[in-house]
């Protein structure tokens, strides 16, 4: 059984998995004593990078003390969320609200819609209402609704190699087929290789930016070309094909760069995204989906999100959160650290030797590993105590994920067995 069949990763597909397994281990699928679904099993050793990364240094901790070991493997921001978010939490948990905790409409409060419509709108040139979104449990609860709501079985959608690993899976809920582009050398997106890549059974393509875990903020020229060939591509075979936006860390970016709005280039934009990253508050669960105005069937898409909402497990985003939100709209974290961090830690590695894209935002290093085996050179840090996450774990091997949401002394430390992994393999 091949994993990815052509450059499409229909990742162990259970009819592929039925015919070419062994009687022997066929058997093993259809006993009580293989507990796991083999999918799930599979995904779960393919996925698994950062949870191995997880485990490793959890073990390295009690070893050598949590204060000397260097874990770059995890991307949990850092801080508190703002003040005002904090102070609007105290407030509403003291207010005298009817049915405070109840259920409520499976899109979310309607005054929250209506007001964040109102700020989003500025905020990305679109003139929204409440109706064009959705509130939902985080940017992976947002990506699976849309999915769910928008793509058949066995239709395709594409995502760009370096990924977030977990695409794959939302992929696979629907029972979509997942096709991974490359980027190209400064993990831009590929206009060329996406023209490629786009044919009839395509329905969507995940757009992550700022990306998780390069760093890349995809510029709007790029962006623009991308909505064009989908917008060509959607006449060409009679069927919408959706761009859903990932874009968590969207108030995370550096120097001045404000990330271009997708949902004022395409009117097939559909962003899914959250308040994780840019409130601090990743563990809270909350996020939106939001929809062009015009995108067509905007009112038959909206009801599909919303019945989805409410068919995955969770039937709305959590109502406490939604409420704090309604009253500090527009915060979002201190990024001085993450800012002093990527400064730190982009212009030591680079003197050292590193060959590193400089990021734009997020809070990730992607640096190219010095030796060939991504693998092998995470060995050779974690000989200085250092974690971080192959590159491979990512759809692409030969580098590495840092990220540097830690505090700015754990790289002022790490940094010498950075250099002395680096000289070994010169030497
Ligand atoms: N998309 C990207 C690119 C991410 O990095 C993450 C989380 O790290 C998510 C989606 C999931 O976000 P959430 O925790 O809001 O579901």
């Amino acid at each position: 059984m091949e994993a990815d069949r052509n450059d499409e990763c229909i990742w162990y597909d259970v009819e592929e998995l039925r015919s070419s397994t062994s009687a022997t281990s066929t058997e093993r699928i259809l006993t009580m004593s293989h507990p796991i679904a083999t999918r799930i099993e599979k995904f779960m050793e393919a996925g698994s990078w950062i949870r191995r990364m997880f485990e490793e240094g959890a073990t390295m901790k009690k070893e050598f003390g949590v204060d000397n070991v260097f874990d770059f493997s995890l991307g949990n921001p850092i801080g508190n969320p703002p003040n005002e978010f904090i102070k609007a939490l105290r407030d509403v948990l003291d207010e005298d609200i009817p049915m405070k905790h109840g259920y409520m409409p499976n899109a979310g409060f309607p005054n929250l819609r209506q007001d964040l419509a109102r700020y989003l709108s500025s905020e990305y040139g679109v003139p929204l209402q409440g109706n064009n979104l959705v509130m939902t449990v985080g940017a992976a609860g947002a990506m699976n609704v849309a999915l769910k709501a928008l793509v058949n079985p066995d239709e395709t959608v594409l995502i760009f190699a370096p990924f977030f690993v977990e695409y794959r899976f939302y992929i696979d809920n629907v029972g979509a087929r997942c096709r991974i582009v490359e980027t190209d050398k400064t993990f831009n997106l590929d206009v060329s290789a996406i023209e490629k890549a786009l044919d009839r059974s395509v329905k969507a393509l995940i757009i992550n930016t700022p990306n998780n875990p390069t760093g890349r903020v995809y510029p709007e020229e790029t962006l623009r070309e991308v909505s064009d060939l989908v917008a060509a591509a959607s006449r060409e075979y009679g069927h919408p094909i959706y761009i859903l936006s990932d874009e968590p860390y969207k108030r995370i970016v550096y120097d001045g760069i404000v990330p271009p709005s997708l949902l004022r280039l395409s009117e097939n934009a559909i962003i899914c995204t959250s308040y994780s990253k840019e409130l601090c508050i990743a563990g809270e669960r909350l996020g939106y989906i939001a929809v062009h105005p015009s995108c067509p069937d905007v009112e038959r898409i909206m009801g599909a999100l919303t019945f989805c909402n409410r068919i995955l497990g969770f039937v709305n985003a959590p109502a406490l959160m939604q409420r704090a939100l309604y009253h500090s709209i527009g915060t979002a974290v201190d990024i001085t650290t993450y800012e002093k961090n990527r400064t730190l830690f982009l212009s030591a590695l680079k003197t050292m030797g590193y060959d590193i894209v400089t990021p734009e935002g997020a809070f990730y290093l992607f640096p190219r590993t010095p030796i060939e085996d991504d693998v092998d050179f995470i060995a050779e840090l974690k000989k200085e105590q250092i974690l971080a996450v192959p590159g491979r774990g990512f759809g692409r091997a030969g580098y590495m994920r840092l990220a540097y949401c830690v505090a700015t002394s754990v790289i002022e430390r790490a940094l010498p067995g950075f250099e002395r992994a680096i000289q070994r393999m010169k030497a």
